[in-house]
């Protein structure tokens, strides 16, 4: 089974089109989300109904406890909490029933996935480095966490013999007696200097993890950006991807 595994969308409906169908082509039939469906971009409602239309397992974001108030704004810059304060009344009771319902971990197959980190899923805590990545590995009981958060595609392995490496793209195995942490990038807001959406693809007959950037159209999503009134400063970021 292809699984097809996607983060931070951040209502940017036209990057998570791309992703899907792209993934759907690539025999893709199941997918997780790592949180962060809403804030930032134009299409809250319709990212949240399209993800929950794929069937899509799904654990929660800051950005989406911001949206319904489980989780405060402190710590949110200017340009996110406008975006939050923006989102609240659009949200259908449906969408942000379900926004609140969303748990911090869930576990899919052989996968934990969290929105952040797995020693302290509600923190929000960053994790952004080889030794920061390696620590957490305490705190996951299986082989491979699947975080999302900080924006930033890239692979920690553990092997059982060795180092500890990194793995900022491409493809990898995931091997048995080795333990990951992995971050997804984000679908609809990248921060690594490449401004195509971001996702991963496991196939778990080859046991193959490999990292995607699909193209979309960043322009269409920044008109609505700037019609809806928010920040322009999200509308620049995404065309530079950072
Ligand atoms: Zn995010």
């Amino acid at each position: 089974m292809k699984l097809g595994i996607i983060s931070d969308v951040h209502g940017n409906l036209e990057a998570l089109e791309a992703v899907a169908g792209f993934l759907r082509q690539k025999g893709v039939v199941r997918f997780v989300c790592c949180g962060d469906i809403v804030g930032y971009g134009p299409d809250p409602n319709r990212c949240i109904e399209m993800i929950r239309g794929m069937g899509c397992v799904c654990v929660a974001g800051n950005h989406d406890h911001a949206v319904t108030g489980k989780t405060s704004l402190e710590g949110f810059n200017s340009a996110a909490n406008r975006a939050v304060l923006w989102t609240r009344p659009l949200l259908t009771e449906s969408n942000r029933l379900y926004l609140e319902s969303l748990p911090f971990v869930v576990e899919e197959g052989p996968f934990l996935i969290v929105h952040s980190s797995p020693s302290a899923p509600g923190a929000w805590e960053y994790v952004l480095t080889a030794r920061e990545a390696a620590r957490q590995m305490a705190h996951f009981a299986g082989g491979v966490c699947v975080a999302g958060h900080s924006h930033q595609p890239f692979a920690v392995e553990r092997p059982p013999e060795g180092r500890v490496r990194v793995v900022r793209d491409g493809n990898f195995d995931i091997r048995p007696a080795a333990k990951y942490f992995i971050n997804a990038g984000s679908v609809g807001q990248p921060r690594d200097g490449d401004p195509r959406a971001c996702c991963l693809l496991y196939d778990d007959r080859t046991q193959r993890m490999a990292y995607f950037r699909v193209p979309y159209d960043v322009a269409a999503v920044q008109a609505k950006i700037r019609a809806a009134g928010l920040p322009d400063t999200l509308a620049a970021r995404l065309g530079a991807g950072c």
